[in-house]
């Protein structure tokens, strides 16, 4: 299992982690601001809560006996979305930075504000 931050194609457009709340900035969901539910690194594609929802039509099974419609989200490419800034209330680039502690961080490249740490922090990049 390789960390999400050493996977190849880790680069400014695929920023996005699991949890994150993201605005969908084209096709049908346009607009839409909505949680990561996974993301798949290799393919640069996320998985959005309510979002690219396709429904399957389920037949009654022993396990399901009322059978039915189920909907899941398919992926959609990570290019698609923005990281959503709370503070800016809108979809924003996201840069990278240390703290004092050598944290790593992302911010919103349009108010400063924070947006979480990445990974642990590592004492070589604390300043000191
Ligand atoms: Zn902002």
């Amino acid at each position: 299992m390789v960390s999400w931050e050493t996977a190849a194609g880790w680069d400014e457009n695929m920023n996005i982690r699991k949890d994150d709340m993201v605005k969908v900035i084209t096709g049908v969901d346009k607009g839409k601001i909505a949680k990561v539910l996974r993301v798949l690194n290799e393919k640069n594609k996320v998985v959005v809560e309510g979002i690219a929802q396709v429904y399957k039509h389920t037949k009654a099974t022993r396990q399901n006996q009322q059978g039915g419609r189920i909907s899941k989200e398919m992926p959609i490419s990570a290019s698609n979305v923005q990281v959503y800034c709370p503070t800016c209330q809108d979809g924003v680039r996201q840069g990278r930075r240390f703290d004092a502690k050598g944290q790593k961080e992302r911010y919103c490249k349009t108010c400063g504000h924070g947006l979480g740490n990445v990974g642990k922090a590592k004492t070589a990049h604390a300043g000191k």
